[in-house]
């Protein structure tokens, strides 16, 4: 019987653990072992009083399905609930609350009238953002910043007000910094192909008004982001309770792996140590570079590159009577210009129902991030205090709140820096010398939740390959070039071997073998950073290309 260890019960190592027994046989033993008392890592909800508290993420983007197919397959389809429909995210500008205009596309807009009426953005700026249409495109290829992008594309302003603070609020990331080929490579592909994201995007709404009109009734847009009715929380107890119990190692922290006449040897602070022939590093890219350190030490060295950075969260419930001002939005973002000390802050109980009780509203204040991570290694009460006193300022607030609790996340938000694909690349062809070593996780293609649980599936495919057929150690097929693969396209592949890899087009509607569709997996283009999504592809399956 093959064994399998997973080092790590966050997310990633569950999801692993789950889509190896869902599709491998019974012939294997898999050992998930985790350094904490309980599973989750990043997820934790706590209950308090009617609260539910989300203490690290609190809900998964809806465009990238596999969250919602893992909660759909663990039994908790009824269990979903969407963001609430047309409740606006602010930016905080010139001392008061601005919405973001409707129809931006990040930090372009796809609506004009909501764009030109909104005070957000002056008009000069506004302007310089309408002369992105007639801007020549870069020249060289390759990856840029996202600051360097937005500033040389819409401007200053736009990068200031909007792209920005963004990125702090979904990568706690310095934009000057990020990678935009890692983070949303649709606009380096759209300036590639139409020259202009402004005229992609024009381009795009003209060809989906000639498309076919959908009969039948008009259905609501799908919610942006969604969670579960208990929290986040509620995924990880339902995976826990799904897999064998003695599949389970907790509080057993992993010191070093080591490998020996085929195996792996993986060894535990209890003095203990569990043999397997397959080892799933599930664990943060830094932890992950120490415990490999014994089997390459330059894999270790390139994982230690992969930088992480500091935030905090405070939560705070008020009366709603307390409030100077109803809360009516998602919430808001701070610009770095501003010179405040928090980046966002999320109105959880607007955001979401069954977060409060009736009488209470509960916001979440985010602290640190790349640009400011001494602000968030502080202690709790520093930080309540710090989020009350910025609330005040920023919101008015002066009311005792019912509930503050504050949440150190130190060093725990990878950054995904300017070559992170090359990076990436680089490191998962050192990994592949090693037969039988995985990596998964946040660090790679994707730090939300459903790129991990992604990871996790992608991984136990792999390994699920690999049983099936153990000499199936083939590098990265052939990957297809943008001209080849059409977006938002259902196809069969069969790889022949590590150069070929046929794809024919199916219709979408046929449903496939599940494990192999990845409609989140970003992969089109000519770089070998955008493609790594392929290298897992078993010899045949189904799978769906990005809209
Ligand atoms: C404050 C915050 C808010 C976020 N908000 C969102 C959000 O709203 N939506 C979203 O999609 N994403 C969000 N994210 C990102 C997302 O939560 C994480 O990327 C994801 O949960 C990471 O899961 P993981 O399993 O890869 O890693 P982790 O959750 O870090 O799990 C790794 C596990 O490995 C264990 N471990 C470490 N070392 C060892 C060892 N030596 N031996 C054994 N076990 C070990 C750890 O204890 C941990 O349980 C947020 C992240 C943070 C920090």
């Amino acid at each position: 019987m093959r064994k399998i260890a997973i080092i790590g019960g966050g997310i990633t190592g569950l999801a692993t653990a789950f889509y190896l027994r869902q599709s491998a046989h019974a012939a294997l033993e898999i050992a998930l072992i985790e350094s904490a008392p309980r599973l989750g890592g990043k997820i934790v909800s706590s209950h308090e009083n009617g609260f539910v508290v989300e203490c690290g993420p609190d809900s998964f983007i809806t465009q990238k399905t596999a969250a919602i197919a893992l909660c759909r397959d663990l039994g908790l389809g009824e269990q979903l609930i969407g963001s609430r429909s047309g409740k606006p995210t602010y930016v905080w500008d010139r001392g008061e609350l601005h919405p973001i205009p409707e129809g931006m596309m990040l930090m372009a807009p796809t609506m004009m009238l909501p764009f030109l009426r909104s005070r957000l953005i002056s008009w000069p700026g506004k302007l310089r953002m309408g002369m992105e249409m007639f801007l020549p495109r870069r020249d060289e290829t390759g990856d840029e910043s996202l600051a360097s992008f937005t500033r040389r594309r819409l401007g200053e302003e736009a990068l200031e007000k909007i792209a920005a603070p963004l990125m702090a609020g979904i990568f706690a990331a310095d934009p000057e910094k990020l990678s935009l080929q890692s983070t949303f490579p649709m606009f380096l592909e759209m300036e590639k192909k139409y020259g202009s994201l402004l005229r992609g995007i024009l381009k795009k709404k003209q060809a989906s008004a000639r498309g076919p009109v959908p009969s039948g009734p008009k259905s609501l847009p799908a919610p942006m982001f969604m969670t579960l009715r208990g929290g986040l929380q509620q995924l990880v107890d339902a995976l826990a309770a799904r897999l064998h119990l003695e599949t389970i190692v907790l509080h057993r922290q992993v010191l070093g792996v080591t490998r020996e006449h085929d195996r792996y040897q993986i060894e535990l602070n209890d003095g203990s140590r569990i043999w397997a022939d397959e080892v799933v590093f599930a664990t943060p890219a830094d932890i992950t570079a120490d415990l490999v350190r014994a089997i390459d030490p330059v894999l270790a060295f390139k994982l230690r590159a992969i930088r992480y950075v500091s935030t905090a969260t405070v939560s705070l419930a008020f009366l709603r009577g307390d409030l100077k001002t109803p809360l009516n939005g998602a919430g808001f973002l701070v610009p770095h210009s501003a010179h405040r000390k928090i980046t966002a802050c999320s109105w959880s109980s607007q955001k979401f129902s069954n977060r409060a009780p009736d009488e209470f509203e509960l916001v979440r204040v985010f602290i640190g991030g790349a640009r400011a991570e001494a602000l968030a290694e502080q202690g709790d009460d520093a930080l309540i205090d710090l989020a009350r006193q910025e609330l005040r300022v920023l919101m008015g607030i002066t009311a005792q709140p019912a509930l503050a609790r504050a949440y150190r996340w130190s060093k725990a938000n990878p950054q995904y820096d300017v070559g992170h694909a090359a990076r990436i690349a680089e490191i998962e062809r050192i990994a592949a010398w090693h037969p039988g070593l995985h990596l998964a996780g946040a660090a790679y293609h994707g730090a939300g939740i459903p790129d991990c649980i992604s990871s996790g599936m992608r991984t136990a495919m792999e390994i699920a390959k690999r049983l099936v057929d153990p000499q199936d150690t083939d590098g990265p097929a052939h990957v297809p070039t943008s001209d080849s693969l059409k977006e938002n396209q259902s196809y069969d592949f069969h790889r022949h071997s590590s150069a070929r890899c046929n794809f024919t087009q199916t219709d979408p509607s046929s449903r496939g073998p599940r494990l192999f569709q990845e409609p989140d997996a970003r992969l089109l283009g000519d770089d070998p950073g955008l493609r790594p999504g392929l290298s897992s592809l078993s010899r045949r399956g189904r799978l769906h290309t990005a809209p």
